[in-house]
């Protein structure tokens, strides 16, 4: 288990590497960053189209649970 070198900014405590997921029926996919405002479509939920998009990596606090999440 991979920890973040900072501490919590809340509370001081250890911030554990993890990440965020969708899931859509069996497929588990990790949560994006999009660049901009979501704007809706009726076809595909959300427009990502010609949009940056980053995986995201979320740290979590194992003594308050606050979450940190970083697009690198
Ligand atoms: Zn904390």
């Amino acid at each position: 288990m991979t920890h973040n070198k900072t501490p919590c900014p809340k509370c001081s405590g250890k911030m554990e590497e993890g990440f965020i997921y969708d899931q859509f029926d069996a497929i588990r996919l990790v949560s994006k960053w999009v660049e901009g405002a979501p704007e809706k479509s009726i076809w595909t939920g959300v427009k990502i189209k010609g949009r940056k998009t980053i995986e995201t990596q979320t740290f979590r606090c194992d003594k308050c649970g606050f979450l940190e999440s970083y697009a690198k």
